[in-house]
């Protein structure tokens, strides 16, 4: 079992990135660093209170670089949407994933996450090919389409078209939908109405001042109030500390995601935690 990932990430200023031929290296960088082998999917918990049981995870992934280090994904994934080997990139993190998670159901049987969340970019949900490639990794790796969630930003099916044609293909299939980082895009409500979605990943910024019941706790208030009303699942993202786990069930939140339950790991811990109870 590997390490956690919670150290920050070494050597790479977020500057670098802004200059064009940074970008050009990067990407001819990411191609070779593919082949090489040198991404790798770590996995955070997605817990369900009260008594913080990991139900789900979340795929995230990170280059390990043999000179700089774990670089973040926040430094390479644009770069990659840019020159487009996200597709292919995208479509080795989703194998891997699904792969995962059929290995720990099972090794694990019912202590094993019900679920693993995928982030899938705009410009993989805008290839046609896109759904047929996710139901032949369903169908090769046995993996129940009930168990897969696709994380989309609202951003990325902001524009209608094919992404939200993709998504209804895909719910068709049986994979649950949800939208990334809710609340932070141009149009978060009126999304709802137009694009097929189960869950609200309610974005951290909301989280983050919760306790201190002035604006961010009335919207996160009124997004649950939302989420219940339509009958989607909502999942609050960012969770620090037991303060926010507890102010966030108050509200009605029963799932939350977040370093208090357990960092981005290769092994995530699936036991649970008594500790984490709010009552
Ligand atoms: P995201 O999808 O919103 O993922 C959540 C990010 O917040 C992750 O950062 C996670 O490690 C971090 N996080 C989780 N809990 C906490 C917390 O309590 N406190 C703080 N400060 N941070 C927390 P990460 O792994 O660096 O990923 C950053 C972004 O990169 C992701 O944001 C997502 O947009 C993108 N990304 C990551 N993996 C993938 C991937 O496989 N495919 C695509 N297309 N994008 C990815
Ligand atoms: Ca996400
Ligand atoms: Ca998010
Ligand atoms: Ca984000």
């Amino acid at each position: 079992a590997a390490k956690e990932t919670g150290e920050p990430y070494r050597h790479w200023s977020p500057a670098l990135d802004e200059r064009a031929g940074e970008h050009a290296r990067i990407g001819a960088e990411l191609q070779a660093a593919l082949h090489a082998g040198h991404f790798r999917v770590v996995y955070q918990p997605i817990v369900a209170m009260p008594d913080a049981r990991v139900t789900a995870v979340e795929a995230l992934v990170r280059w390990e670089h043999p000179e700089r280090g774990t670089v973040s994904p926040a430094q390479f994934v644009p770069v990659a949407e840019r020159n487009g080997l996200i597709v292919e990139l995208g479509a080795w993190i989703m194998r891997t994933a699904c792969e995962q998670l059929v290995r720990w159901q099972a090794e694990l049987g019912p202590d094993a996450p019900e679920r693993v969340s995928v982030n899938v970019s705009a410009r993989q949900l805008a290839r046609p090919e896109f759904p047929g490639m996710v139901a032949d990794i369903l169908a090769s790796t046995g993996l129940p389409a009930s168990c897969l969630t696709v994380e989309v930003t609202e951003t990325a099916v902001f524009g209608g078209g094919q992404a939200v044609t993709a998504l209804h293909h895909l719910r068709s299939l049986g994979v649950r939908i949800a939208l990334d980082d809710f609340g932070t895009g141009h149009s978060s409500l009126g999304l709802l109405h137009t694009v097929p979605v189960d869950v609200l990943k309610v974005d951290k910024s909301f989280v983050d001042r919760i306790t201190e019941a002035g604006r961010h706790a009335v919207i996160a208030s009124a997004l649950i109030q939302v989420s219940q009303g339509l009958g989607l699942t909502a999942v609050a993202e960012g969770v620090e500390t037991a303060e926010q786990a507890q102010a966030l069930y108050a509200l009605g939140y029963r799932l939350l995601q977040g370093y208090y339950f357990g960092k981005p790991a290769a092994e995530p811990e699936f036991t649970r935690r008594s500790s984490a109870s709010p009552a």
